[in-house]
């Protein structure tokens, strides 16, 4: 049985491995933390699990592009349900609910570009959203902040990349019972049920050539692992633990790809009864509002506030105020019904997931440059081979994507071709 090692558990090296084993690997997932999931992970404090990198998705109808990948793998049997209102944009206190793409004509014209998933891209799909949006005459306050979620700076966004997360989260959004440990857990058991294994404290500190088209993997713990090798690590970081290093020009490629900026959330515990549960996300100048754990009385039991951050954050305290105070502006009672919080910023990231300088997206795909912000998956040294958000898109849908199209560098497209009903 051929060997893959993978380099991360995230959700693109999970999926990466799950459709590996499918294709007659046995896999090895190495996960440096003491939880699989990476940006899938969720935590408890006060009681209550709160989740990190996983809130909701879009796309998931039959026929839509995250169904596609899905549905192959098994995952659409998981508790997903759609919201049903549509999400909530608040600008200077005025609250706006996003129109379907279909009901703007405008929006409507950008379909074929949200489901164009190669990276040929056009000359359009390069073009900044502002600039478009605007040229539409659609009000960009509106428009393009809220649904990029925490996407910054905002002014780099493509129509590619706008076309891809707003256009399908316009259309509806899902949220998954149980939050990102579902999806962990569903993809872990596949790849064990295959006789592979998912390991965590599990740090790998290089990766060296070993015979043809074949690594060599060691941990910090000196353990060492063989085969065909996915990255789902930053590609800067990736590229660092190559020896003997790898040839210059692509490290500098690498090199010059910038990261956008990390977020920092406030995690609230809210009191029984405190608040109602509002299943849709509201934007509030800027900063992203999600209820969570829904009570069988119809109340939230908590709500995370997340908001981009361009420098550290020296006092949390006072800016975790700040937000829920900002927040307050759109639900009155929820100071009053704040039991008790926690915050997370760009530098907690980092520590967790490894993203340099707690990137939220990882490299940031700029317009005007889209091609060579696209990184490939494959790498000088053979078997080595890349995927996750810094690679394409980031989000669920861009993740997924790109382990797709991993996956068919290594095995093929027509392998590729015969599991999922579209081309990478
Ligand atoms: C606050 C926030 C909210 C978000 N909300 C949503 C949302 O609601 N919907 C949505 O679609 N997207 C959301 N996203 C984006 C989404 O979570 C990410 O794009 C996606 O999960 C990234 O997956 P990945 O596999 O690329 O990388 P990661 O999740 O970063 O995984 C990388 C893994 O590699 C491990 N690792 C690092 N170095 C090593 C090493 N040397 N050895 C072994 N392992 C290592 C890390 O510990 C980590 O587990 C959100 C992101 C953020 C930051």
């Amino acid at each position: 049985m051929p060997e893959a090692v993978v380099i991360g558990s995230g959700l693109g090296g999970l999926l990466c491995g799950c459709i590996l084993s499918r294709s007659g690997y046995r896999v090895t997932v190495l996960e440096k933390g003491a939880q699989v999931g990476g940006s899938l992970q969720s935590f408890v404090r006060g009681g209550i699990r709160f989740q990190t990198g996983f809130h909701s998705v879009a796309a998931l109808a039959p026929g839509e592009p995250l169904y596609q990948v899905f549905q192959p793998l098994g995952l659409m049997d998981l508790p997903w349900k759609k919201v049903d209102s549509p999400d909530e944009v608040v600008v200077n206190g005025v609250s706006h609910f996003l129109p379907r793409p279909a009901d703007v004509p405008a929006l409507k014209a950008l379909s074929p570009l949200a489901y164009d998933i190669g990276t040929d891209f056009s000359e359009e799909a390069g073009t900044s959203a502002a600039r478009w949006l605007s040229a539409a005459g659609l009000d960009q306050e509106i428009f393009l902040g809220p649904v990029l979620r925490l996407q910054s700076p905002l002014k780099e966004v493509s129509l590619h990349e706008y076309a891809h997360i707003s256009y399908h989260f316009m259309n509806g959004s899902y949220r998954l019972e149980g939050g990102g440990a579902r999806l962990v857990q569903a993809l872990s058991e596949q790849i064990v049920s295959r006789g592979g294994s998912v390991l965590t404290r599990k740090e790998v500190v290089e990766i060296t050539p070993a015979g043809p088209g074949q690594c060599q993997v060691r941990c910090a713990d000196r353990s060492l692992y063989q085969g065909i090798c996915v990255s789902d690590i930053h590609p800067q970081l990736t590229a660092a633990l190559v020896q003997p290093p790898l040839r210059p020009s692509y490290l500098k490629r690498l090199s010059v790809l910038s990261n956008g900026t990390g977020i920092f959330t406030t995690y609230i515990k809210l009191k029984p009864k405190g608040i109602r549960y509002l299943e849709h996300a509201v934007s509030i100048d800027g900063m992203l509002v999600c209820f969570d754990n829904p009570g069988p009385d119809g109340f939230a039991r908590s709500v995370d506030l997340m908001i981009h951050v361009e420098s550290p954050v020296t006092d949390r305290e006072a800016f975790a105020r700040t937000l829920i105070r900002k927040a307050s502006a759109r639900f009155p009672e929820l100071e009053q019904a704040v039991e008790q919080f926690w915050t997370s910023t760009p530098e907690t990231w980092e520590r967790f997931t490894g993203t340099p300088g707690g990137s939220a997206y990882g490299i940031l795909k700029e317009s005007g440059q889209l091609s060579l912000c696209v990184v490939s998956p494959r790498t000088p040294l053979p078997g080595l081979f890349l995927t996750g958000q810094n690679l394409g898109l980031h989000g669920i849908l861009g993740v997924s994507y790109t382990a797709v199209r991993t996956c068919s560098v290594i095995l093929g497209a027509n392998v590729i071709n015969e599991l999922f009903s579209f081309a990478p």
